[in-house]
């Protein structure tokens, strides 16, 4: 099928909550791959567009980086219809990676080169005063180089004015940050750095960190494996509209208790994953000073792009 001359869709690669995905090239370049997502006509919304595609495309316009996917262009083909051509990412996801234990094996020096793409992606969303709102696995396609690139940006939303309400409906449970689960309206960047604490535990245990089956279960596995919020952790927290947590107070874990089950990065890594799980959003370690950690300079080096372990 031929679409507006310049690109040639093939085969249908995937579906999404408000799109289909289609392989496909530039018609002039056959050897240039191209992923083309098809917003899917939705009556409900004024012109049929989901605000999810508005979004994303206001977003994936304005930000340029090798670890954030890439919006090649875009083009109707009708009134209502809106298609992006994306880079195509034909190896999957990081998500694909962490759950074939028995076939994909990976140690440290990926770990840390996955979590430097990671965390040099949401910097950049943060210095450009944007907030991603659903990192997890899944949402990190992985190039045909190697290289991680950040993707769905639906839900990501512009921090640039402080006195904005927000939604706390954003991000998916099990990688949600508890100023989110306790309903704060007024919230950074922090929301976002909680959601890769939550991959970077995942990336290690290969199996999600605190998967909770409800909001408040969710609540109740953060106060177990981290510690109880309280003013004393976190002063303001129990005025937030929806705090509520179990009645036996857990103190905040400390780095010794992490080594048990987290300790294979090390010390130093560790030491970067709980500076990451700060409860208090305004303790939490931004993704600027994760960048400037001891841990991505100790051995053993991130692997090279070209080397991490790919799905097979
Ligand atoms: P969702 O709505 O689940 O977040 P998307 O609409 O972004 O997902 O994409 C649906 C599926 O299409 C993905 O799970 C992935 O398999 C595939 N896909 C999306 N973007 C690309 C891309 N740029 N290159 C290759 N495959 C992609």
């Amino acid at each position: 099928e031929t679409v507006k001359r310049k690109y040639v869709k093939e085969k249908k690669i995937g579906e999404g909550t408000y799109a289909n995905v289609y392989r496909g090239h530039m018609r002039h370049d056959p050897s240039t791959l191209v992923a083309i997502k098809k917003i899917k006509h939705q009556d409900d919304y004024r012109d049929g567009m989901p605000p999810a595609a508005v979004r994303e495309m206001k977003y994936l316009q304005e930000l340029r980086h090798p670890n954030i996917i890439r919006l090649l262009d875009t083009f109707g083909t009708g009134v209502d219809t809106l298609n992006f051509v994306l880079e195509y990412l034909p190896l999957g996801d990081l998500e694909m990676l962490i759950r074939d234990v028995h076939r994909v094996r990976y140690g440290v020096a990926d770990i840390k080169a996955w979590m430097g793409m990671l965390t040099r992606a949401v910097w950049f969303c943060h210095s450009n005063y944007v907030l991603h709102r659903d990192i997890k696995p899944n949402n990190l396609l992985i190039a045909a180089d190697g290289e991680v690139k950040l993707a769905d940006f639906g839900l990501a939303q512009s921090f640039a004015d402080p006195g904005r309400r927000m939604t706390a409906n954003v991000i998916t449970r099990w990688y949600r940050p508890p100023e989110l689960l306790f309903g704060a309206r007024h919230y950074g960047g922090a929301v976002d750095v909680w959601s890769v604490a939550m991959v970077f535990a995942e990336l290690i245990i290969r199996t999600p960190f605190l998967p909770g089956d409800s909001e408040f279960e969710q609540i109740a596995l953060i106060c177990k494996h981290i510690g109880t919020p309280t003013e004393e952790n976190w002063p303001g927290v129990t005025q937030l509209r929806d705090y509520t947590v179990p009645s036996e107070v857990v103190p905040v874990w400390g780095k010794e208790a992490y080594m048990g089950r987290f300790g294979a990065v090390g010390a130093d890594g560790v030491d970067l994953l709980v500076k990451t799980l700060a409860l208090n959003p305004a303790k939490r370690i931004t993704a600027h000073e994760m960048l400037q950690h001891r841990w991505w300079r100790a051995d053993p080096k991130p692997t090279p792009k070209e080397d991490l372990p790919r799905k097979s």
